[in-house]
């Protein structure tokens, strides 16, 4: 696996660019993942169950396989963060496919990390991705840590479950930004944050669909 060509660097290789799966054809208009029906079951089951979907939709670049794998690993886990550059193109043109319709005055929100693991990590994946974008990056929300968790009542810590908090609100349409959409219960908790504090409509951009 030879991950960058010298001659064009931060960008993937032929080989690896044809190994990654790239989400192509009919997908779910709402989460993303491949489907013949224009939204999947499970966003079908969502749909039924809440009266508004609080996010308007997610998109994502690549759906997971093994290389994609190997290559998440190495660089959230193992810590080569220049990795992460080798999706920069194909991130920026997602971008440019799925959200292209949006004022420039959209905000990306990076799902953060807790402080721990930021600290064992050394970057936060989520914000580095949202760097590649063509709009402005703001860190809005942060992780509720283990301490301030621990001194909530029990009662407290079953009602709250959400794990983030709100540093500052937003009144502009918010791009939330994360490595991999997987249940997208994640981007909720963080979406219904935004949107009680008078966030006007939010969106989830990912670089996997899990
Ligand atoms: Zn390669
Ligand atoms: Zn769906």
């Amino acid at each position: 696996m030879n991950l960058f060509i010298l001659t064009k660097p931060k960008s993937l290789c032929q080989p690896c660019e044809e190994a990654l799966d790239k989400l192509r054809g009919r997908r779910c208009q709402i989460c993303s993942r491949k489907s013949d029906d224009r939204i999947c079951a499970d966003c079908t089951w969502w749909k039924e169950q809440a009266s508004e979907e609080i996010i308007a939709f997610n998109y994502s670049v690549f759906s997971y396989n093994q290389l994609m794998q190997d290559m998440v690993a190495r660089w959230k886990y193992r810590g080569d963060y220049h990795l992460g550059n080798a999706f920069k193109e194909s991130f920026r043109n997602g971008f440019a496919d799925a959200f292209s319709f949006l004022a420039k005055d959209a905000i990306a929100v990076p799902i953060p990390l807790s402080k721990e693991r930021l600290m064992s990590r050394g970057f936060n994946q989520a914000q580095m991705l949202a760097g590649f974008l063509p709009i402005e990056t703001k860190e809005l929300i942060t992780r509720v840590d283990g301490e301030k968790q621990s001194k909530k009542t029990r009662r407290d810590r079953i009602a709250t479950k959400n794990p983030f908090e709100l540093t500052i609100p937003v009144n502009k349409p918010a791009i939330l930004v994360d490595d991999i959409y997987t249940t997208g219960t994640t981007l909720r908790h963080a979406a219904n944050l935004l949107k009680a504090h008078g966030c006007p409509k939010i969106y989830a951009y990912t670089l996997i669909r899990g």
